[in-house]
Order: structure tokens, then C-alpha cells, then sequence
């Protein structure tokens, strides 16, 4: 991205009158011979230089040789200032006198530290020799007397000898002429240093887009095959532009070279454009998607066109649209970012370092920051903090994602445990319920509805235990069997109803008369009850059933038609003997019962065997 604005301020030259030099009309001062073997005069060769435009119209527009200049030429003192021009038609000369005033034969390089020139052709005229060095980025890389991106010409310099050096310079597009004149140890350590910054800077470049694709291999998420894709564009288009994709990739290309960089250009905004609409997750259907879509065909498009229109219209073209897709890619940043989408954050901090970068790089082409050396350090570094920025915008969206899903697993787990206390809770509810029913079931199937004393049910649970118990213990166990005496004249004459209260009736005299918390009175048929008296010899139960029999003998009952009823009750009495069964017991009580009814029934009759006793 960085490069693109690089490439605005390329458009800014085209508009803008170059700053970097003294206005046409100023006087010129002349131009002095530079003393090769004073280091501070080479430092400051910018005052030892001067040049000449030429128009198309001007009369050294056409001279393909010094010889061709007009006599009366004019030349401009270079008055210190870097040589930047903007985008024109004109031919540029640069002239330099140099004198070697030791004693010795010695050597030294007049460099333009500036890759993408078209044309450049140096002479140099000695007393009685002029050697010429046609080269240029429009020539195959071999025609360089060095190999270097930037161009050389080696002037040797006998002890006292001196040299006029001219360069004619023609190109599309803006033109930069930074000039430096150094001898071989100074054009050696000045290339290692570069050499080191550009080897990190690339080497970071790579390392970063091969890891960008190992994320993607790995996690299957696009926006980092579009940033590996970003980085390898835009590493590529840097590359072009510094010169060093024609001394590597394609040096006997020379047209390729030109159309490398435009073409790197639109590959650099299809890339942005598909990182940018991954990473800033613009929706489907959106305005912003469908201004991204329409832009990622005119790049395309574009990039097609590179192949087929020539150098100096399809970089103008590629210029534009990168811009362009800047401009909305920054506007949707912004969007977003209102919107809420935390990673915009970053990705608009990113995009701001590219700005900065832009300033920068402006500056530097208006001629405000003219050490063009450092201008490309500047950019690099802007290009290395954005590129680090976009890097760590995708950690923090990672991390968001993370974060994103560990709420949601927490929220899923809190969720889930907070069901399954609700659904202990009801089931222990259910269960409590379903008790409570078990209970009440079971009271009623072993009480009876009606008189709400036990029934027959509970009389067969109860029976066998206590016989038992009363064997075990040797204690007494007596059955008594009552029943009431002409119950059925009182159903005949007042009705089941007032039949029914009567049995009521009765069940509460038997609970009054039978107290003992282990005696249990039952309804184990119509009118029929039994007392099981555990403890309670005969001649006991016996007086317990006189009692009950004269009590309610002497208790009348209100019935429907004010009658007062007196109900009277026979009763059969045993007490268990030792080695007898239950039905033993139980038919000797009913025998009893049966022989108080036939005695005159209103009576309590022992079993015989207890009368034998
Ligand atoms: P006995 O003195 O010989 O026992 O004469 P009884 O009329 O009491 O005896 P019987 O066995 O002939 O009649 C019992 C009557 O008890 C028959 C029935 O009408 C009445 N009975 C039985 N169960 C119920 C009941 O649940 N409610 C009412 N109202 N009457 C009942
Ligand atoms: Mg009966
Ligand atoms: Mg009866």
C-alpha cells in the first residue's frame, strides 16, 4: 500500500512543478570543478553540478551527443539541490568537471542512485579521449558497466588530469537524478549497508507472506492467503521499483521490466481489496461490497491492459485505480469501525502509517527531504510498520474470534449446568410428589373409606406377624370378631345413608374403647369388625367388649325421621393358643360370635377353649 502512495506522489509530480530546484531565471553561479580526491567536495557534489532541460522544442532536445549542444548553452547550477523533475517530454543533460590533483592514477564512480531511467548515456572527455556508456532501464541489464540496480560510470583519473562528465537523460515518467561520486570503498561499504537493509527488509517480506500462506494451509481462513498474496504483490512491486527485479528476475527484459511494475501495481490492489473485504468482514449484498467487486474487475482489467498499452499509460492508469481503492478501502475501515468491529482499529492504524509513509515519500519528491537514500529507508520502514500493523490487526481478530468462542462455550456450559439443577430440582420434586401419592395410596388400600379404620387388607398383613410375635414373646394375643346385631332392618327401614352413618358410628365407639397404642380395630366386611389386641389376655378383651357393647347399647342415634336407634353389637372372643394356627384362632372367634348371636346376640362370648381353660 505503501508503494501505491509512492505512486501518488509520482501522480503529485505530474501536477506540481518540481520544488527541488532553483527557478529558471536565477543567475547561474557557474560550475566548478569538483576536486575528486577531497572526500568533503564529493560529499557536496550537488554544488559542483549543473544541468540543462531541454524541451522539445529547445534546440538540445534532439543532440544525441555534447557535440550537438548549442555553443551558447546555458548551463544551471544544481546550487546543491538534488535533481527532480517532473513528468515531461524533455531531455535532460547533467554536466560535472572533475580533476584528480594528486600525483597518482586513481579510479571512482559517478553513480545516479535512481533505477527506473529509460535512457542514460555518460561521456567523458578528457585532453584527448571521450569514451561514451550508453545504458538504461529500456536496455538489457548487461549494458551497464557495473552490475548494480542503480547506474555507474567508472572515471579513472590520471595524477592532475581533469575530466568533463556529461549525462543525457531521457524518461517516462517523473524523473529523479540523485548523484553521488564516490570511489571504490565508498560504493562497497555503501552497498553493504543497503545490502543488509534490503536483505532484512525483503527477507522479513518473505518470511511473513510464507507464513501468512502456512496459517492458511493450516486454518483454511482466507484473509491469510490474501495478505501472503498482499505481501508477495507488494514485495514484488517494491522490488521492481528499486531496481532490483531487473537485475534479478528479468535482466534481459528489458520491456518486461517497465511492465512489471504497473503490473505488480494492480496484483498490489487486488490483493488490498481482497484482504480488505476479508478482514473488515464486509457483508454480502452491501454498498461497500459492491463498490469492492466492481473494483476488483477494473484491476482485472487492468492488469490485462498492462500487457498491451505502453509503460508510461498503464502505471497513470494503475496509479489511479490504486488510489482509488485506497480511498474506499480506508472510508470502509472507518465504517466498520464505527459500526463496532473491533479489528478495524488496527487495520485503520495500519492504513494511517501508509500515510505517514506517502508524507514522507511527498516530501521527499517536492524535494523537501533530498537524500534519496534515506527517503527509500523512510519508506521501507513505513511499508515494515504497516505490513507489522495489518500482521497484528490479524492476531487481535484471531483473538477476538478466540475470546468470542470461549464465551460462547462458558455460556453453553453455564447454560447446560444450570438446566440440569432445574431439572434435579423438578425430578426431585416429581419424586416428593410421587411419594406423598405412594403414601396416601397406601393408606387407603389399607384403610377403609368409609369408617377410616383399617381393613381387611391390613388385617392379613398385620395377622400373621403379631401371631408370630405373640409365640415368640409368650404374650397373649386375643381376636375379638364383632358384629352388629339386625343391621339389616336399619338399612331396610332408614336407608344405605343413615345404614352408613351407622357404621361410622360404631367404628368411632370402637376407637374409643379400644385405647392401647398397639390394639388395632378393623372393618373387614359390611357390618362385620375384628379387634386384635396384642398383650390383652381373654378375660381382658372380654371387658373390653362388655364396655363397647354397653356403651353403644345405651348411646341412642338420631335417625332421618327422629327415631332414636339403638344399635347392639355380638361379639366372639379367643386368645391364641400355644401351637395354633392363625385360621385356628380365627374360626374359634368366629364359632363364638356365632354362638352370642344364637344366644340372644347383644353379647360377648368367649371361644370354648377358653371357657375349657
Ligand atoms: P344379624 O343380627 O344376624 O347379624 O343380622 P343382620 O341383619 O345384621 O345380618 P345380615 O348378614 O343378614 O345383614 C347384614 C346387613 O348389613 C346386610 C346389608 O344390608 C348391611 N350392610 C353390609 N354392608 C353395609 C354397608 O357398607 N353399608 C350399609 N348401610 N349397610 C351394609
Ligand atoms: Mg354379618
Ligand atoms: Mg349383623
Amino acid at each position: 500500500m505503501t508503494s501505491v502512495l509512492r505512486l501518488i506522489a509520482i501522480l503529485s509530480l505530474l501536477l506540481v512543478p518540481p520544488l527541488a530546484l532553483p527557478d529558471e531565471g536565477s543567475v547561474p553561479s557557474g560550475c566548478p570543478t569538483l576536486e575528486a580526491t577531497d572526500p568533503a567536495a564529493r560529499a557536496s557534489l550537488m554544488q559542483y553540478v549543473c544541468y540543462y532541460s531541454a524541451p522539445p522544442d529547445a534546440p538540445g532536445h534532439m543532440a544525441t551527443d555534447p557535440e550537438q549542444l548549442p555553443e551558447d548553452l546555458e548551463w544551471m547550477p544544481a546550487n546543491g539541490r538534488d535533481l527532480v523533475f517532473s513528468h515531461t517530454k524533455s531531455v535532460y543533460w547533467v554536466h560535472l568537471h572533475v580533476r584528480n590533483s594528486g600525483t597518482e592514477r586513481a579510479g571512482w564512480y559517478l553513480k545516479v542512485n535512481y533505477p527506473l531511467l529509460d535512457e542514460v548515456t555518460f561521456w567523458q572527455t578528457g585532453d584527448d579521449t571521450t569514451e561514451t556508456l550508453v545504458t538504461g532501464d529500456q536496455r538489457p541489464f548487461a549494458s551497464r558497466a557495473v552490475d548494480y540496480r542503480y547506474f555507474m560510470l567508472p572515471v579513472t583519473l590520471d595524477g592532475g588530469e581533469t575530466r568533463s562528465l556529461t549525462i543525457r537523460i531521457h524518461s517516462n515518467g517523473a524523473l529523479n537524478v540523485p548523484l553521488s561520486f564516490e570511489t571504490a570503498a565508498e560504493v562497497i561499504a555503501r552497498s553493504n549497508h543497503l545490502t543488509l537493509t534490503h536483505g532484512l527488509f525483503y527477507g522479513a517480506l518473505l518470511v511473513f507472506a510464507v507464513f501468512n500462506l502456512l496459517l492458511f494451509f493450516s486454518s483454511g481462513t482466507g484473509y491469510y492467503f490474501y495478505n501472503a498474496f498482499y505481501l508477495a504483490a507488494l514485495g514484488l512491486f517494491l522490488f521492481a521499483m528499486g531496481g532490483f527485479a531487473n537485475q534479478y528476475f528479468w535482466p534481459d527484459n528489458a520491456s518486461f521490466a517497465n511492465t512489471s511494475i504497473p503490473l505488480s501495481l494492480s496484483l498490489c490492489a487486488l490483493a488490498m481489496i481482497l484482504f480488505g473485504r476479508s478482514f473488515l468482514e464486509v457483508g454480502n449484498g452491501t454498498i461497500s461490497e459492491t463498490v469492492l467487486k466492481g473494483q476488483a474487475w477494473f484491476c482485472i482489467g487492468f492488469l490485462a491492459l498492462t500487457l498491451i498499452l505502453p509503460y508510461n499509460k498503464t502505471i497513470l492508469l494503475n496509479t489511479v485505480l490504486a488510489m482509488t481503492v485506497i480511498s474506499s478501502l480506508f472510508i470502509i475501515a472507518a465504517v466498520r469501525w464505527k459500526q463496532g468491529y473491533q479489528p478495524a482499529t488496527w487495520y485503520l492504524l495500519a492504513w494511517l502509517i501508509m500515510l505517514v509513509g506517502g508524507l514522507i515519500y511527498a516530501l521527499a519528491a517536492f524535494g523537501y527531504l533530498t537524500d534519496f537514500l534515506a527517503r527509500e529507508a523512510l519508506m521501507q520502514s513505513a511499508v515494515g510498520g504497516q505490513v507489522i500493523l495489518l500482521n497484528y490487526a490479524m492476531v487481535q481478530r484471531w483473538r477476538l474470534l478466540n475470546q468470542k468462542l470461549l464465551d460462547v462455550e462458558h455460556s453453553a456450559r453455564t447454560e447446560l449446568e444450570f438446566k440440569v439443577h432445574e431439572r434435579t430440582a423438578q425430578l426431585r420434586n416429581t419424586m416428593r410428589e410421587l411419594e406423598k401419592a405412594n403414601r396416601k395410596l397406601s393408606t387407603m388400600s389399607l384403610n377403609d373409606a368409609l369408617t377410616g379404620l383399617h381393613n381387611r387388607r391390613h388385617l392379613n398383613n398385620i395377622f400373621p406377624e403379631l401371631c408370630a410375635e405373640a409365640r415368640r414373646t409368650s404374650q397373649p394375643l386375643t381376636l375379638a370378631l364383632v358384629d352388629a346385631d339386625h343391621f339389616k332392618n336399619i338399612n331396610d327401614t332408614w336407608g344405605h345413608g343413615f345404614g352408613d352413618t351407622c357404621l361410622q358410628f360404631i367404628a368411632e365407639m370402637l376407637n374409643r374403647h379400644v385405647k392401647r397404642p398397639r390394639d388395632v380395630a378393623i372393618r373387614f366386611g359390611g357390618e362385620e369388625f375384628a379387634l386384635l389386641l396384642p398383650g390383652t389376655d381373654a378375660a381382658g378383651a372380654l371387658n373390653v367388649c362388655a364396655a363397647l357393647l354397653e356403651d353403644l347399647a345405651n348411646t341412642p342415634l338420631l335417625s332421618p325421621d327422629g327415631t332414636e336407634v339403638r344399635m347392639t353389637l355380638s361379639a366372639g372372643i379367643a386368645s391364641l393358643n400355644p401351637g395354633e394356627t392363625q385360621n385356628q384362632l380365627f374360626e374359634r372367634a368366629d364359632e363364638a360370635l356365632y354362638r352370642a348371636k344364637s344366644e340372644g346376640r347383644n353379647r360377648a362370648q368367649l371361644s370354648e377353649a377358653i371357657e375349657v381353660e
